[in-house]
């Protein structure tokens, strides 16, 4: 590190100079794993300029309409992109989809009856899914109320069990749920290749059921989608990897045909479908986005690899291991105290371009059964494919640390939140210094 970097680092933003050394040190040790992460982001972005040329992407196609919406070229040549990316036969993508649990909402609400079974195959889903159900917070409108079944079978040693999801489908089950990122969890993310060998050998056995995927934070991490391997739906949010950091809000979901109409009705309504919902001008950064997403994920992985690095470094248990295949974005660490998790997020924060001067609290949050901490200084309000990091406040004290549009912004919030827990007393500098 030039010394006038170092000299940025201690002087504008107070970073102990031990600090800057450790980080510096360790990051040593991840140079090298940079080389898969640009391997994977190539392929992904030359996957995605191939889909908006085969689309035949064009200027005009970021105009839009007004009203109903109807004929809006742009919207759909948006989902037709979507679609050819995630190699299924249709797509939806709507800014109006409000969040992630929107979209898997839709998804969940568009495709189940009453009286059908949903089985989470991957252990109890994402906290605000959970709500969404019906299993936790008995919120009006939850699917149970509206007669749908619902059981989850754990994952075994992080993989799904597949002898045991075969045996539990019974006459009445339409849909198999697989949440392939960490969540708030202490597993790792599911590889395309788990997905992969458990989807096989459950078609192999049933080829009726459907398999959905929640893809949120997966994209673009490996070279192959859920969706490529066998998966049958599959959703996500705009504000996560496939935005890019530029898409304003939204969500996707991609899958087959039938499924995607389905859902668009619920969407929608049914006899409207996919033909309708304006897109506000979003277009072209929907797209630009998406475009910009397998070199913005590529950062975002190298950050997480450096906190992954980092916190061992010092003794704490770090989710996935250095070593682990990633397949989402996000890095746990298991903190071990409320404190820590604040106080990390806390430095998140002072690290962020927007808000840096604002200071994190945990707070109930609409959807989460604990308090949640978040620093979430991003240019979009909430985004989690920008610099940021979460905690619920439950054991065992894991955070959260997802993103960073570039991976010097990664750096300085590692730097940063490092540097907080150091002056805050709760990591002893002496473990850094050797
Ligand atoms: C982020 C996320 C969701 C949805 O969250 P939103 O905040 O509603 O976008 C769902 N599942 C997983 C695994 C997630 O990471």
């Amino acid at each position: 590190m030039n010394e006038l970097t170092i000299n940025i680092l201690r002087k504008q933003f107070n970073i102990n100079e031990a600090v800057i050394a450790y980080v510096n040190e360790r990051e040593k040790y991840i140079l090298e794993k940079f080389k898969e992460i640009d391997n994977i982001k190539e392929y992904n972005q030359f996957k995605v300029i191939d889909a908006m040329q085969k689309c035949r992407l064009t200027s005009t196609d970021f105009n839009w309409t007004t009203g109903y919406g109807y004929g809006d070229v742009g919207r759909e040549k948006v989902e037709e992109i979507y679609a050819k990316v995630f190699n299924t036969e249709d797509a939806l993508v709507r800014p109006t989809i409000a969040s992630g649990t929107h979209a898997l909402t839709l998804t969940l609400s568009g495709i189940l009856r009453p009286s059908d079974e949903l089985i989470a195959i991957t252990g109890a889903p994402y906290d605000t899914l959970q709500k969404v159900i019906g299993v936790k917070g008995d919120i009006p409108g939850n699917l149970m109320e509206y007669g749908i079944k619902y059981k989850e079978i754990p994952l075994v040693n992080n993989s799904i069990d597949v002898d045991k999801v075969l045996d539990s489908i019974g006459e009445n089950t339409k849909l198999l749920l697989i949440q392939r990122s960490t969540g708030y969890s202490d597993r790792r993310a599911l590889t395309i290749k788990e997905i992969e060998t458990a989807v096989k050998a459950i078609k192999e056995v049933n080829n009726e059921v459907i398999i959905m995927v929640d893809n949120c934070y997966g994209e673009f991490l490996e070279h192959l989608e859920p969706t490529d391997v066998g998966v049958d739906i599959m959703a996500g949010s705009l504000i996560k990897n496939p935005g890019g950091g530029i898409a304003l809000a939204g969500g996707y979901i991609v899958g087959k045909r039938d499924l995607v109409q389905l859902i668009a009705n619920r969407l929608t309504a049914p006899g409207l479908g996919k033909d309708c919902g304006l897109t506000f001008g979003t277009t072209r950064t929907t797209l630009q986005g998406l475009f910009l997403a397998p070199h913005i994920v590529s950062e975002a992985v190298k950050g997480a690899l450096l906190v992954a690095i980092v916190y061992k470094g010092l003794g704490f248990n770090v989710v996935p291991d250095i070593d682990d295949i990633r397949s989402d974005i996000i890095q746990g660490v298991e903190l071990n105290s409320p404190k820590r998790v604040v106080e990390f997020c806390r430095g998140i924060q002072a690290a962020s371009a927007v808000d840096s001067f604002v200071v994190p609290e945990a707070w109930e949050m609409p959807g989460y059964e604990d308090k949640v901490v978040m620093a979430a200084g991003g240019f979009i309000e909430g985004s989690s494919i920008e610099l940021s990091a979460d905690g619920p406040m439950r054991e065992p004290y894991f955070v959260y640390y997802q993103g960073g549009l570039t991976y010097e912004h990664c750096k300085l919030g590692v730097l940063k939140s490092l540097n907080n827990l150091i002056e805050k007393n709760l990591i002893d500098i002496s473990k850094i210094k050797n």
